[in-house]
């Protein structure tokens, strides 16, 4: 049989690779134009991430995964934040907040030309407030005789700084071996069913869908706050509701509950603040206006969950409000813009009527435990084998790439790698996952497929 070739160890090599379970997060934070986005492509080693000279320019996508030295991480890019919506100190200092509340580790950027301002002392207390472990970096050390600048930097009271030239490379290196240093091995967030307490539910989407509505509607008299320190108005809450005889943890619901009304900026704020809530969650939430046409921000909120590799419920909100014909242009309008998620469940809901609010808990039930399917090896490849017999790859160049082997290396999601005998076409990859799909279910989640091509 094919799978005779493969050796324990290298089925082991490819199951870590593919990684199990979540990445530890990395904030990058700092003044505007001290070099943070610089700094952040150089260490995901891309370079079309968005550098402009021009601050606000807002970002959609906030988080990247990364390597170094055989580890993986997530880096949080605080890059393209708008200026001048808070007056500059309040700017830096939200920003900060919300990147640091997400990560494992911060790196604190410092123009080393500039030194220390009153707005990195301000940052400089939020660090040690949070308590998370933070490298130091003095940027825009081009060469030798800018390390002095660099070591002004010691009077921060962060340990020692590391000079760096996120433009030329000068530093990183040694820098991000500080990092891995600093990085949980898992992070702190972990997914660890072992260690109980409550599933973790991250309600989002953009700004008057009805967020807040929900969670007051489900939450009635219930809820619990934990987490709220005292004294301060942009921590995260966490919220313990019982739903459904469930004690389930609303995550950073202060994002929902105190509205910050910012002119400008309050898209980018809104981004920070949901990629930093799918993060803590198990399971996302993603709450629709169905009375109003679905936008370009609903479908990058429906990405940013399933890009982040949590269960995905979508949830339809305002349907007291829905005529027949708004309903059948709404079915239309989900089968073309939200296609690509058709595996998840959804719930037509009324916050203002509380219709339907007791679908909520089974769809979420049913995302998580896709989420947490686990294939036996023997069964998917039981399974992989008729597949490959009944519909086999389409020749190419005369050869025809075959899939010999695969195993499920993880779940939350789950993660599938398939050894190859040669290159799979991205069709026949999807072919697979829909097929996968309809064997095992895995609704309400997405799915990762990784060949690993046997040379
Ligand atoms: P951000 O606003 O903190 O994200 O800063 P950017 O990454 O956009 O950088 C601001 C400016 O500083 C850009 O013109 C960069 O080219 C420049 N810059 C960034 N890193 C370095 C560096 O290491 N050395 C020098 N000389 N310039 C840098
Ligand atoms: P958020 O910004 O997502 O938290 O949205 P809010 O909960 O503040 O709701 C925005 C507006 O939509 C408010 O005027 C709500 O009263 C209204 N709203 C929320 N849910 C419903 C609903 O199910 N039906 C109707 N008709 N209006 C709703």
């Amino acid at each position: 049989a094919a799978e005779e070739g493969f050796d324990t160890e290298e089925v082991e090599g490819a199951i870590d690779a593919a990684g199990h379970g979540p990445l530890p997060v990395l904030a990058v934070v700092g003044r505007p134009n001290v070099g943070k986005s610089t700094l952040v492509n150089r260490i995901i080693g891309r370079r079309e991430a968005v550098v402009e000279d021009k601050p606000g320019v807002t970002r959609d996508r906030v988080t990247y995964e990364a390597e170094w030295a055989g580890r993986r991480f997530k880096v949080v890019d605080t890059g393209g934040w708008e200026q001048d919506v808070l007056g500059i100190d309040a700017s830096v200092a939200a920003q900060a907040e919300y990147a640091i509340e997400a990560a494992d580790a911060v790196v604190f950027v410092v123009d080393a030309k500039v030194g220390a301002t009153d707005t990195d002392e301000a940052v400089v207390r939020l660090l040690r407030k949070a308590g998370k472990p933070v490298v130091l970096c003095a940027n825009k050390v081009d060469g030798p005789s800018g390390e002095a600048d660099a070591s002004y930097l010691w009077s921060l009271g962060l340990g020692e700084p590391h000079p760096v030239s996120a433009l030329h490379g000068r530093g990183t290196g040694d820098m991000l071996d500080a990092v891995l240093e600093a990085l949980p091995e898992a992070p702190e967030q972990s997914f660890g069913t072992a260690v109980g307490g409550p599933r973790r539910i991250a309600l989002i989407g953009r700004p008057n869908v009805g967020k807040s509505s929900l969670l007051n509607k489900v939450a009635g008299e219930e809820r619990v706050v934990v987490n709220e320190l005292a004294g301060t108005t942009r921590d995260p809450v966490d919220e313990l509701i019982e739903l459904g005889g469930v004690t389930w943890k609303f995550v950073d619901t202060a994002g929902i509950r105190k509205r910050v009304h910012l002119q400008q900026g309050a898209d980018y704020y809104a981004s920070l603040r949901t990629a930093a809530a799918v993060e803590k969650a198990e399971v996302a939430v993603v709450l629709i206006d169905a009375s109003e046409s679905i936008s370009v921000q609903d479908q990058r909120i429906v990405t940013m969950a399933v890009e982040a590799g949590r269960a995905l419920v979508l949830a339809f909100n305002k349907w007291d409000t829905l005529d027949e014909e708004r309903r059948y242009y709404l079915e239309r309008e989900i089968e073309t813009e939200l296609g690509q998620v058709a595996w998840a469940p959804r719930v037509n809901v009324s916050a203002r009527t509380g219709r339907h609010m007791e679908k909520l808990v089974p769809a979420i039930e049913t995302a998580l435990a896709g989420w947490e399917t686990r294939v036996p090896t023997g069964r998917l490849n039981a399974f992989l084998g008729e597949l490959v017999a009944a519909h086999p790859h389409p020749v190419r160049g005369g050869k025809q790439p075959r899939i010999l082997f695969g195993t499920q290396a993880g779940t939350k999601p789950p993660r599938f790698v398939l050894f190859a005998s040669g290159f799979i076409e991205a069709g026949y990859r999807r072919f697979i996952e829909r097929r996968l799909r309809e064997e095992f279910g895995f609704e309400g989640t997405p799915i990762h497929i990784s060949v690993r091509v046997r040379e």
